[in-house]
């Protein structure tokens, strides 16, 4: 089985657009940070509320951010000719996990060894 580079891209740009999308609803930049100071309603919430609120918030912007990041990688992979190739270790990445997973730059095992 080979790696359908066309679809990989096609999987790429709509979770890149997902995940803008997403950052976007959230109040943040592509870059992570948020636009503005989160307004939840002040003068009745408890400052604590609002800043557990803020850290769950940022929490998800972060891993968003990351992901982000492996999409990014993943298309510049594509771009140079990499893409399918562990970054880690230079094995081809299953086109199964690909498929599943198209911004995998790593290897199941390699992963694993990272988390
Ligand atoms: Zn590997």
């Amino acid at each position: 089985m080979t790696i359908d580079e066309r679809a990989a891209r096609i999987a790429l740009d709509e979770e890149k657009a997902r995940l803008l999308h997403q950052l976007e609803e959230l109040g943040a930049t592509p870059d992570g940070d948020l636009k503005t100071d989160l307004d939840l309603g002040e003068g009745f919430a408890d400052a604590a509320a609002i800043t557990a609120e803020r850290s769950e918030i940022l929490g998800l912007v972060e891993r968003m951010v990351e992901e982000l990041g492996t999409v990014d990688a993943a298309l510049d992979r594509l771009g140079n000719g990499t893409y399918g190739v562990c970054a880690s270790c230079g094995e081809e990445i299953p086109a199964e996990r690909l498929e599943f997973r198209p911004n995998a730059i790593r290897c199941v095992s390699c992963k694993e060894q990272r988390s």
